[in-house]
């Protein structure tokens, strides 16, 4: 992607905010993988244009479906288009003390996992901008604290990285196994929720930053292996809290609080698909799909405005604290 088309789909993004528009919706469809190409499998998805695609019903390739989005990204799309477009805009929004989450939504093997975190082997320490592997995360604390030390305020920022499996919650940066992590609604503040017990870990760099992703990846690993469930079906959420200080106009002291949360969401797959080991695939299915369908009846009712959550690729929303 060429700048000016960055340029002018930052506008449209600030164009769509300004109309109180804070739901994106996007798509990535990932290149068929290289036993897919061995057996010569169709691709099902085409990228039309920047917006739409179409899919193919696999026994019959005349049964099309088109599917429109704020934003698609074909086969070909690179992490750092992805970013430019999906969560650069966000970081200035952080700045300003809004609250905005990126998720990661979609089957196994789509490519979630490889959005958000990037290619295991992939240079950490690399640019934001940088055209590398890198993924969502390590991307937007390169940035964050790129902005911050051009800012030149008094800041400090917090990591916490949470994993949740049936229910269950995981704490991936604690130290102590033994920490029980409980979550409950905050009876002082209507729609929020208190996770009681999770470590938020100051880091005073991007390398700090860098070091936390990679523990609480491999924490993730035995914890899931523990657990007997696969990384797929658990959600994570990467949370980064950046707290600004800055004189207000009359000379007093002003505290802005942004955060960012990064979500990679568990696979959406059918309990048919899913596998049946006693039982245990079924429970985990449903409990995956309500919260899915939690999600989405939320993102839904945010869209429509409407009062109640009525009936969800990636998507992001900012709202301010
Ligand atoms: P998910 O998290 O949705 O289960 P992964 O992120 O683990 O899926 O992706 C499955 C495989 O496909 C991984 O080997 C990953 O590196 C590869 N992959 C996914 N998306 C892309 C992409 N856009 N370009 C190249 N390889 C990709």
């Amino acid at each position: 992607m060429d700048t000016s088309n960055n340029v002018r789909l930052q506008l449209q993004q600030q164009q769509a905010r300004k109309s109180n528009q804070n739901i994106q919706v996007y798509v990535r469809v990932r290149p068929l993988n290289a036993r897919k190409r061995c057996i010569r499998s169709a691709e099902v998805v085409d990228v039309l244009n920047p917006r739409e695609i179409l899919t193919r019903h696999t026994l019959d390739s005349k049964l099309t479906k088109k599917f429109t989005f704020d934003r698609s990204f074909g086969p070909e799309s690179k992490q750092c288009d992805v970013y430019a477009v999906v969560v650069s805009p966000l970081i200035e929004e952080v700045l300003s003390g809004y609250n905005c989450t990126v998720f990661a939504y979609g089957q196994t093997g789509t490519g979630k996992t490889h959005t958000m975190v990037g290619n295991e082997t992939a240079e950490l320490k690399s640019s934001w901008e940088d055209d590398s592997d890198v993924g969502i995360i390590p991307r937007a604390l390169s940035h964050l604290f790129d902005e911050l030390r051009m800012m030149e305020v008094e800041f400090t920022m917090r990591i916490s990285y949470l994993e949740l499996y049936n229910e269950e919650l995981c704490d991936l940066l604690s130290t102590d196994d033994s920490t029980k992590i409980r979550i409950f609604d905050d009876s002082t503040k209507k729609g929020s929720v208190i996770i009681q017990g999770l470590e938020e870990i100051t880091v005073q760099s991007k390398d700090d930053g860098y070091k936390l992703l990679e523990k609480g990846k491999e924490r993730r690993k035995t914890a899931t292996t523990l657990m007997n469930a696969q990384s797929s079906r658990s959600h994570t959420v990467f949370s980064i809290v950046v707290h600004i200080r800055e004189n207000g106009i009359d000379g007093e002291d002003m505290l802005k609080i942004g955060k960012l949360h990064l979500v990679d969401l568990a696979a959406s797959e059918n309990v048919s698909k899913a596998g049946n080991e006693k039982g245990i695939r079924v429970r985990e299915t449903v409990k995956i799909n309500q919260s899915l369908l939690t999600l989405g009846r939320v993102i839904t009712a945010l869209v429509d405005r409407a009062p109640n959550p009525v009936s969800m690729s990636m998507s992001r929303t900012a709202n301010r604290s």
